[in-house]
């Protein structure tokens, strides 16, 4: 099995406030990580620290073998980590099709390029039949799967996911976390799934961790998270 990300020792600060302690994780090609938390446990910080948005102040960030810690966030793009920022940043007023392309943006070659929006719009029949409407109009569900659908078109190798369920009905949320399996299964993408919708997210996950107050306090299989009593209480609402 290939190591794809693994994180050394990582302490994150803001300014002098410092966010992640000492944080050690890994995640190896092809699986599905599940980071959960509760609000401000450095879930996020977590994922800006991988791709170079936050720079770890001690530690190491190794992708793919290399040492990307004080690498800048273009470089760590380019060398196939995307991000879906929490907040659907989507282009409002560019059409669904317009952010496709620029999800691609990167890419040369023109042929696949062409094949993976048709991918695209498999996955996401909404967005197909949007096409031609203003990003902006479409409802946040919509807007989450564009905001997925575009990182895809990059062609990330390790695809970083911020709290996708933010604010979307559950429906909608089991509808996108389907999708994320099937890409990660299809697609062959690595996946690094930040939630505070444990419960779904352990169900999609292969392993887990869990983040107290800037600190990794528990992993292991999703499906051992999923039973484990103290995720229950303070994750599951069991
Ligand atoms: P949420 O689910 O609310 O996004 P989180 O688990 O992702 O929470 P982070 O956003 O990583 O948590 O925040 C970790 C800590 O860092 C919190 O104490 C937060 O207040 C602090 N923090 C986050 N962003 C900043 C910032 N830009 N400046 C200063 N402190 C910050």
């Amino acid at each position: 099995m290939t190591r794809l990300l693994e994180l050394k020792g990582v302490n994150s600060f803001y300014g002098n406030i410092q966010a992640l302690y000492d944080v050690n994780l890994h995640i190896d090609q092809g699986e599905i990580i599940t980071l959960i938390g509760a609000n401000g446990a450095g879930k996020s910080t977590t994922l800006m620290t991988v791709c170079g948005v936050v720079q770890a102040t001690s530690g190491r960030v190794v992708y793919n073998g290399d040492d990307i810690t004080r690498e800048s966030p273009n470089r760590i793009v380019a060398q196939g980590i995307c991000q879906v920022p929490e907040g659907r940043l989507i282009f409002p007023e560019l059409t669904v099709q317009e952010n496709l392309d620029m999800g691609a943006f990167m890419r040369s070659d023109k042929g696949a390029i062409k094949r993976d929006i048709e991918y695209c719009y498999d996955l996401f029949p909404i967005l197909a039949e949007r096409r031609r409407q203003e990003g902006g109009t479409l409802s946040g569900g919509e807007q989450q799967m564009l905001a997925i659908a575009r990182a895809i078109m990059a062609k990330p190798r390790l695809l970083l996911l911020d709290e996708p369920s933010m604010g979307l009905a559950p429906l909608v949320v089991r509808q996108i976390f389907e999708i994320v399996k099937k890409v990660n299964e299809e697609h062959n993408t690595t996946i690094f799934l930040v939630e505070q919708n444990a419960n779904l997210a352990l169900k999609i996950g292969h392993r887990g961790y869990v983040m107290e107050n800037g600190r990794v306090v528990l992993t292991d299989s999703c499906e051992k998270l999923l039973a484990d009593e103290s995720v229950k209480r303070a994750y599951l609402g069991l």
